[in-house]
């Protein structure tokens, strides 16, 4: 008996690890690549996310946990584009894990995926935090799909053994996020050419794809916190041209929002640019969220 338990308490953690080690350990910088990658991956992959869903992805505290996820991944999914610039590389050489390096089979910049807007040029002294272009690419839908076949590829090089049912996966997610984006620029059609003016250029990709026309921004540089004077001027500048929503994330104070809204009789909208932030639960559930702020109706789940 004795012997029995010793060889059950010996073989069981061998087994578990056997499992465990079988699934791609993939990390992200923020959520909505975990998501997607958790999607695609099935029970190949286990995700964990950086960001949370409710912070600032451009300013993120370097903490030892992150760097102990990052050691321990066999993919690291990066936004690019310098958003992380500020507190990654850090972390990056800290974690000692060669296959995640710049460079490694396990890295993967996801703005290698799709294809840039051109912004027109940058000013790094005034504080810009976008020097590599606009960042915030993700939330463009036809970019989820560039970025799930992207993420897709990278699993099933790293897992050959599941390549098959990664594919079919992968094959499935995008056929449903086709079918979704069909019925997301349906119900856009009508508001094409609708302005706004956001708060930080998190949604240019997102009126890009929505035909939305923006007007301006209430920080005076990407990264630099509103100013009320700067606020002011906007207002005056927008005056006749019927600005119809403020545009902002939920993880940006909404106090000079709301007075830009009150004085320029456009409505605030605060919405998730994340997985996971307002009750998001996957991809779909953001863009969604997007989408039915600015349609009145709601479409196909
Ligand atoms: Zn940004």
């Amino acid at each position: 008996m004795r012997f029995f338990i010793f060889f059950i308490l010996s073989i069981v953690p061998t087994f578990l690890g056997t499992i465990a080690e079988a699934e791609i350990r993939v990390v992200t910088t923020i959520p909505d690549f975990g998501a997607i990658a958790k999607e695609v991956g099935g029970p190949h992959v286990t995700v964990q996310a950086l960001v949370k869903p409710t912070q600032d992805p451009h300013f993120v505290d370097a903490k030892p946990s992150l760097m102990i996820a990052i050691n321990r991944a066999d993919l690291l999914l990066v936004t690019g584009m310098d958003l992380e610039s500020g507190w990654l590389p850090p972390l990056l050489t800290g974690a000692r894990n060669s296959r995640v390096q710049r460079g490694g089979t396990g890295y993967l910049d996801c703005s290698t995926l799709i294809v840039p807007l051109d912004m027109g040029p940058v000013d790094r002294a005034r504080g810009d935090v976008h020097p590599g272009g606009n960042p915030h690419y993700w939330i463009d839908p036809r970019n989820g799909l560039r970025l799930a076949q992207g993420i897709g590829k990278k699993l099933m090089a790293l897992d050959p053994d599941h390549a098959r049912d990664i594919r079919d996966r992968l094959d499935a997610f995008v056929h449903r996020l086709k079918g979704r984006i069909a019925d997301w620029e349906k119900r856009l059609a009508p508001h094409r050419g609708t302005k706004v003016v956001v708060y930080h250029e998190s949604w240019t990709y997102f009126l890009d794809w929505a035909g939305f026309t923006a007007m301006g921004a209430l920080e005076p540089k990407p990264g630099i916190p509103p100013k009320p004077a700067h606020v002011a001027e906007l207002i005056q500048q927008i005056q006749t041209q019927r600005v119809k929503y403020l545009i902002q994330e939920s993880y940006y104070p909404t106090r000079l929002s709301s007075v830009f809204a009150e004085k320029s009789g456009a409505e605030l909208k605060v919405l998730p640019t994340m997985v996971g932030a307002d009750g998001t639960c996957s991809y779909f559930d953001v863009i969604e969220r997007l989408v039915s702020a600015f349609t009145k109706s709601g479409g196909i789940k």
